[in-house]
């Protein structure tokens, strides 16, 4: 089959074969296989969510970690990193302030840091979902027991961002030091999603040693899971990380993958990213109309933004910020796209 005929089969029957995928994927640098793939795409998120963008409220409230990812620049054993937590108070205080703005997801996303206990988080939980009971409670924290990630969707979490990274073993082996394994990624995945939570899984495009196979088996895993929300963003190199000075993923292979995930699971969430938009300067408009349908901007206290740092350059001002939604609600207009103030949560196939 020609790269269109396999842009047509995954649209119809959401799924290729790896080497299909393989094959596919291996045509992203043409752009007329993009744009059929992007306008392709872009047909099936109107049929589900019109010209519907939703937004999330991201508040990064702790950038310690225990974890040593080469890719990442908040990793622990980065000792340049400037390091801050964030209060419970300072937390609900950005709620305040998101609520006033319109939003109606907020997405609690840190480091895997234990000073904040079990409890601790439960009490966030807990408190956010009592004065906000219109509102969708996002967790981002990393891997945790089962017993944990229950006592967080008891306390009132209702969603939970984990991406898988690479679902190609031996990369993942890669990316990531030794006490970090691949199993245990899947198990958390498996378990959030037999809690009950809506997940978001997703990868990186263009991380070290990547190869199209990678990205085929990343495709294979996500029609297995069928999670409620993919994140997918380009790989970025971070000065203070082992993978400083690596190529960074590329914006062409990006919006291609956001496309194909979007004809593979038809209904997801899919956001366009603040990589995607550190490294095209319209990336999050272009991701929007090529299937992306979620926004998250940045809803930190001003002075911490910068410390966040995942990567060089990370994006945190203008439209990024929660405070400039106007500015974001312009960028989306003028693409045909309007914001909305809703949970936003997936609709059913
Ligand atoms: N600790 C939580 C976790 O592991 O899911 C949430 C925070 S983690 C920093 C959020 C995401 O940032 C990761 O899933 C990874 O994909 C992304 N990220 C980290 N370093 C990156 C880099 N150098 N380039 C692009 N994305 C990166």
């Amino acid at each position: 089959m020609n790269p269109y005929e396999l842009i047509d089969k995954l649209r119809e029957r959401h799924l290729l074969s790896e080497e299909e995928f393989i094959t596919l994927i291996a045509c992203h640098e043409q752009k007329k296989i993009r744009d059929y793939a992007c306008s392709a795409a872009r047909e099936v998120q109107k049929k589900y969510y019109g010209n519907k963008v939703y937004i999330r409220g991201l508040i990064e409230f702790t950038n310690y970690c225990k974890n040593d990812c080469f890719y990442c620049g908040i990793r622990a054993g980065n000792a340049s990193a400037l390091r801050y937590r964030l209060t419970k108070e300072e937390i609900l205080q950005c709620c305040e302030q998101g609520y006033g703005l319109g939003f109606r997801t907020f997405v609690l996303q840190g480091g895997e840091d234990p000073y904040y206990s079990d409890e601790k988080i439960v009490d966030i939980v807990q408190t956010i979902r009592a004065k906000y009971p219109d509102c969708a409670i996002t967790l981002s924290i990393g891997e945790k027991s089962y017993e944990s990630y229950l006592a967080y969707y008891r306390a009132g979490a209702d969603r939970y961002l984990l991406r898988h990274e690479t679902a190609d073993y031996a990369h993942y082996q890669k990316l990531h030091p030794p006490a970090l394994q691949w199993k245990v990624r899947e198990k958390c995945l498996y378990d959030l999603k037999k809690i009950g939570y809506q997940v978001g899984s997703g990868f990186m495009v263009g991380s070290p040693y990547q190869s199209a196979r990678s990205l085929a088996a990343d495709m294979k895993f996500l029609h297995l899971l069928a999670p409620h929300m993919v994140g997918i963003g380009p790989f970025i190199s971070h000065r203070d990380t082992p993978f400083a000075g690596y190529e960074n993923g590329t914006f062409q292979l990006t919006v291609f993958m956001i496309a194909l995930v979007r004809l593979m699971l038809p209904n997801a969430l899919i956001p366009s990213t603040t990589a995607l938009g550190t490294i095209f300067s319209d990336g999050r408009e272009q991701a929007i109309v090529c299937g992306a349908n979620v926004i998250m901007p940045n809803l930190s206290p001003v002075d911490v933004r910068a410390k966040y740092a995942l990567y060089d350059n990370k994006l945190h001002s203008g439209k990024e910020a929660a405070e400039h939604k106007a500015l974001l609600e312009e960028s989306m207009k003028a693409i045909g796209y309007e914001i909305v103030v809703d949970r936003g949560d997936c609709k059913k196939i």
